[in-house]
């Protein structure tokens, strides 16, 4: 009986939550908010209030799956944050991104945590994947088109505005040959994929649908 207390406890919270936000995130975490309480309704007593977290996924209205209790972790069929969207590419705020744990650079949150999970796994094999870009405002990326021209004309830039980078979702990593193979065999299970030809160097996280 403990644990029915717990969960309706739990419930309680996440109505005072949903109820709390404000639009335009309240259609997102409404949406998560459902499932979880839906999730716990279904859990069995012996489960424990937080048995299911960490496990149970939510499926999202534009068909990515949110890790429950984040309700953040959704991206558009272009692969774009729906929490960041509004702000628009290459001029998100540094607050509504986040540092990735030991360095400089600034993601997505989801794809921060997901990067230090995935840097951590490389480091338990021996091998360093490092950071030369992240998160990329606009003004950078013009600047980016004149050291290093269109990539559309043969360059390694991007048109301004259309960036990943400009999304905080695209990271340039430092990748010798063995890390370069790590990352290959390995970046998937971390939500990373390698989705631009000629360069090796480029990833991209992609939350699993
Ligand atoms: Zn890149």
């Amino acid at each position: 009986m403990q644990d029915v207390a717990a969960i309706g406890h739990r419930i309680a919270q996440i109505e005072s939550r949903i109820a709390q936000v404000s639009p335009p995130s309240a259609s997102f975490d409404t949406v998560l908010g459902e499932a979880v309480v839906a999730e716990l309704r279904t859990v069995p007593s012996t489960n424990g209030p937080y048995g299911v977290h960490g496990t149970a996924r939510a499926t999202g209205a534009a068909g990515g799956v949110a890790a429950v209790g984040s309700g953040k972790d959704r991206v558009d069929a272009e692969g774009v944050p729906l929490d960041l969207k509004a702000h628009g590419n290459g001029t998100i705020p540094a607050s509504a991104l986040s540092t990735v744990a030991g360095t400089s650079h600034s993601l997505w949150e989801p794809a921060a945590r997901s990067l230090e999970a995935l840097r951590s796994a490389a480091a338990g094999d021996g091998v360093t994947v490092g950071i030369t870009d992240s998160y990329r405002t606009y003004g950078t990326q013009v600047d980016l088109v004149r050291s290093k021209g269109l990539y559309s004309q043969g360059g390694l830039a991007a048109t301004p505005g259309t960036s990943m980078h400009g999304w905080g979702v695209a990271v340039d990593l430092q990748l010798d040959s063995t890390a370069q193979a790590w990352m290959r065999r390995n970046a998937g299970r971390f939500g990373y994929v390698e989705n631009v030809s000629r360069e090796p160097w480029h990833w991209q996280y992609v939350p699993t649908r």
